[in-house]
């Protein structure tokens, strides 16, 4: 399984170098590194800059990943494993300066998308079994009557309470898991770093996931968004600036039992994996509210992504239906190229 994901991913990442190879008039100097961290393949360009300014921001930026894979890990002994021990118990403890801004940001995110997307619900995950590396270790669904016990009382970020420079939890089944949007805060981190180091054109690519600045050369960058049925480009967008660009898919982890797939974005509402979508892509500035509203907007589907989107402050909406239909507001329309036009795109109100 980790190694058919590493595959579609090298695969996916190498799609994407050849758009942004395509997108260049003159041949500009062009720096490539790809490392594995966070779970995910990342790969860091940084185009017409100093060799010795470029290889001192990438060294700087890979302590910053190490750094965050670290503490961030949910399953691991580290700063937030002490915080989940801690927040279960109730008790009051000190403030973990190292998980503040994931919590702090996700609690807005998580109020915003009227608590679709979730990072408390690490309890349910792991019923799931979504939190280990190797899911041909999961041999079907749990019981349904575990998941219907753990709704009961499901907690909600805002079961974290903050007083003074303390904190405690006011659920016993507080478990904060940031897998859905951990890559895209250090996707942030680090083109804020890269930008200090005064870099002006760079991408920083976790597994598909990106935030690009800047150009490349005269161009604009030219991003891929993958086909979540077949291997390949879907469609591609331009990007100048500083936007980030974030899908969520029901193709990127699963297991299959009795022919059924179970993928890993879990909707809070049922305590099953969403059903209505096969993947929705986020254009964003940020790339931690791109990479909370991709899971938010999976979760709500077809009927309801447009009033989450608005409510998360969302401008660029793709979503591909699990019937195949192709849901988009008009401005992201207008920047979409399709590889092949879908046989069925279903136009929005404007966002
Ligand atoms: P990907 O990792 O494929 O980019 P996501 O960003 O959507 O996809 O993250 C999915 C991960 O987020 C899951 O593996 C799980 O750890 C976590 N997760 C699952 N359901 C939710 C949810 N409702 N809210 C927040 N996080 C979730
Ligand atoms: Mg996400």
């Amino acid at each position: 399984m980790m190694l058919h994901r590493l595959s579609r991913s090298i695969l996916f990442l190498l799609c994407i170098g050849m758009l942004s190879l395509t997108g260049c008039s003159k041949p500009v100097k062009e720096f490539h590194e790809t490392v594995f961290t966070m779970g995910t393949l990342v790969e860091v360009t940084i185009v017409g800059e100093d060799e010795a300014l470029t290889e001192q921001a990438y060294s700087a930026i890979l302590d910053d990943f190490n750094y965050m894979h670290n503490t961030w890990h949910p399953w691991q002994r580290n700063a937030l494993m002490r915080v989940n021990g801690l927040l279960k118990t109730g008790a009051t403890f000190s403030i973990a300066p190292s998980i503040m801004p994931l919590i702090k940001q996700s609690q807005i995110l998580s109020e915003q998308s009227q608590g679709l997307f979730n990072p408390a619900i690490g309890q349910l995950i792991k019923l799931w079994g979504f939190h280990q590396d190797n899911l041909e270790e999961i041999f079907g669904p749990p019981e349904d009557d575990e998941i219907k016990s753990l709704l009961k009382t499901l907690p909600k970020m805002n079961d974290i309470k903050f007083k003074n420079l303390s904190m405690f939890g006011t659920n016993e089944d507080l478990h904060l898991d940031f897998g859905g949007f951990a890559k895209g805060m250090a996707v942030d981190a680090t083109i804020e770093h890269l930008k200090e180091f005064g870099i002006q054109n760079a991408i920083i690519n976790a597994g598909g996931d990106l935030r690009a600045i800047g150009k490349h050369g005269e161009r604009p960058w030219r991003i891929g968004i993958r086909d979540p049925r077949n291997e390949g480009v879907f469609a591609s967008v331009e990007i100048s600036g500083d936007e980030s660009v974030f899908t969520s898919g029901d193709y990127e982890r699963f297991f299959t039992s009795d022919g059924t797939r179970y993928h890993h974005i879990i909707d809070p509402r049922t305590g099953y994996p969403a059903t209505q979508t096969r993947s929705v892509t986020i254009i964003h500035g940020e790339a931690a509210t791109a990479d909370a509203a991709a899971t938010a907007l999976f979760i709500a589907g077809p009927e309801q992504w447009h009033e989450i989107a608005q409510a998360m402050g969302i401008k660029y909406v793709m979503l591909i239906a699990s019937n195949g239909d192709v849901h988009m507001n008009p401005a992201m329309a207008k920047r979409i190229e399709f590889t092949n036009k879908p046989s069925s795109i279903k136009l929005s109100q404007p966002l």
